[in-house]
């Protein structure tokens, strides 16, 4: 069967049900049709934090795949099976992406969260109101500009630019305002996909709507000519903004499709922003599970890393378990493999590449973090490759655990899920971030660099070294570093896979993320606005006369 077959065949019980089995009361679900909800967190039962947390991250990604939403899903699904009361927190995907290459979100196999389509394409509309946020402080800026411009922004230096939730490359770079004086003044501008929008990154970072409104109004938005930044704020944008978000602002409320609860809040790029679902719909779920699993972006060298320096630091939520997922066919193509022999049993290739396993395993204890090792188990993996993995976790202090939930469900993943819940009762983390708040800002980058990376250093031109020396002056040396680079290898380099040392960071430019609260530090080439594939899922993408989506993946 399909992933969309069996997320087709599940029974799903009302929302109402699901969100009672682990305390929330039916008050606190808000149906957005059948089964979507939000939750109404001012009729929930708020407390002190309860639950422990458990981030799942994974080895450098591959084509070869490596399932970590799959394994989120099916990690919690297998916890509540043995009796552990458990709330899975999901970023929501992004819907221009699911028309292109690569599918959906929700996993995969028999561990899925239900309803798909409705969650990969417009869900509860929280996207579409991000867009819309995001869009309305475009044409406010626009606005403010064509009405005598108070403010002094240099037309030269605007920086927001506008959102859309398509993969569209027509719209990376465009010069707008054309048609004559009464449409503005013309300026090179662009497009950028709404997940990489600051307002996305904000929505998933405050605490309330409160912070949201004042990290609203703390983007910069443009510079004068003598290089002030100009905000939202200074626009009045950010009342009407937060408008438009309060509704977006709640997570929303679906299930696996064992009917264990989900959370699937916010959906942040893993690349210019920090790539986990949102700090509000994480606390609800701690304030009511007994253990809450959750997942990061891209392979741990970026998503763990910055799920701890920047979502953990900003909230103060600190992680009791790590999971890393890794599959044998990745660590074969980290072995260097060609991706046509993945099928070939290769124990050589598997240990080989296993030391990009090993280095995850030693930068998650960095952070004073337990690891346990998912083997997320594909059907043709040889027991041999398997054991080589379970061998070098072992002998790095790590358990590693083969989980058949893709197969089986949550019964696939029983073994793990014990592991995981033993882990975290013994209260054996002592979390620290990578670096302290007053760390020079150019230093962070280096720690992160030579730390995680493992690089010789991290290197930039002066301008940029500059430009980090303002923002210091500015009061803004205390912000964590978001940085963007390709997801593939510790280095900046996609094709260095396995786990290379002796390379060097180099970093392009650096941005200022006021609102959300990071500064991006882009080493390489990073597209904010993805394209489509010559031949687009869409393509493929109907409706069969009965209605039914067909081709979604
Ligand atoms: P990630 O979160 O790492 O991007 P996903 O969990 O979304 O990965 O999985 C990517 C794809 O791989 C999905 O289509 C999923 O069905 C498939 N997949 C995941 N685990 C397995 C497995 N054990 N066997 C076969 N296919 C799998």
């Amino acid at each position: 069967m399909t992933d969309l077959e069996i997320a087709r065949a599940a029974k799903l019980r009302p929302l109402n049900e699901v969100a009672e089995k682990i305390g929330i009361p039916a008050v606190a679900v808000e149906p957005y049709g059948r089964f979507k909800a939000k939750l109404d967190l001012t009729a929930a039962p708020s407390g002190e934090k309860r639950g422990k947390l458990i981030l799942v991250t994974a080895i450098s990604p591959t084509l070869a795949g490596e399932g970590k939403s799959t394994t989120s899903v099916g990690l919690a699904d297998a916890m509540n099976l043995i009796g552990r009361k458990t709330i899975l927190c999901l970023r929501e995907p992004s819907l221009g992406p699911c028309f292109g290459m690569k599918g959906g979100a929700t996993g995969g196999g028999y561990a899925q969260v239900v309803p798909m389509e409705d969650i990969n394409l417009h869900f509860t509309g929280d996207f579409h109101a991000i867009t819309s946020a995001h869009n309305l402080l475009a044409a406010m800026v626009d606005n403010h500009i064509y009405w005598g411009n108070a403010l002094g922004i240099d037309v030269r230096r605007v920086v927001w630019r506008r959102v859309m939730d398509m993969n569209d490359r027509a719209l990376r770079g465009i010069v707008q305002s054309l048609g004559g004086a009464t449409n503005g003044y013309p300026r090179e501008s662009g497009f950028d996909i709404t997940v990489a929008s600051e307002v996305m990154a904000i929505l998933c970072l405050a605490n309330d709507l409160q912070d949201l409104e004042q990290r609203l109004s703390r983007i910069v938005v443009a510079y004068t000519r003598d290089k002030k930044p100009v905000t939202a704020g200074d626009l009045k944008a950010d009342g009407a903004m937060a408008v438009l978000l309060k509704d977006a602002i709640r997570p929303n409320l679906v299930q696996t499709i064992e009917n264990n609860p989900v959370l699937i809040h916010g959906g942040p790029f893993g690349n210019i922003a920090h790539g986990c679902n949102s700090v509000i719909a994480t606390r609800t779920a701690l304030s009511q599970a007994d253990y809450v699993v959750t997942e990061a972006g891209f392979g741990a060298d970026l998503g763990a890393e910055k799920f701890f320096d920047i979502k953990c630091r900003q909230s103060g939520l600190s992680p009791d378990a790590a999971v890393l997922v890794a599959t044998v066919r990745a660590l074969k193509l980290n072995g260097g493999i060609d991706k046509n022999d993945l099928n070939i049993a290769d124990v050589d290739a598997v240990r080989r590449g296993s030391v990009n396993l090993v280095r995850h395993i030693e930068n998650l204890r960095q952070f004073g973090v337990p690891v346990v090792v998912a083997i997320n188990h594909f059907s043709g993996d040889d027991d041999a490759e398997v054991d080589v993995i379970r061998d070098v976790s072992r002998a790095h202090g790590s358990e590693a655990y083969v989980c058949r939930h893709w197969a089986e469900g949550g019964q696939g993943a029983v073994d793990l899920a014990q592991a995981v819940a033993d882990l975290s009762d013994k209260q054996s983390a002592q979390f620290t971030t990578l670096y302290d708040d007053d760390l020079p800002l150019f230093e962070k980058i280096n720690t992160i660099a030579t730390r995680i990376y493992r690089a010789e250093e991290a290197v930039a031109d002066p301008s940029i070294h500059q430009q980090l020396k303002q923002w210091e002056a500015a009061g803004l040396g205390h912000l964590p570093i978001c940085i963007a680079k390709t997801q593939y290898s510790f280095s900046t380099d996609p094709n260095l896979k396995g786990a290379p040392t002796g390379h060097v960071v180099n970093v392009r430019e650096v941005r200022l993320a006021a609102g959300a609260g990071f500064i991006v530090a882009l080493c390489g080439e990073i597209m904010t606005m993805p394209g489509l594939p010559r031949h687009a899922a869409a393509e493929h993408i109907r409706l069969t006369e009965e209605g039914v989506i067909e081709g979604l993946s």
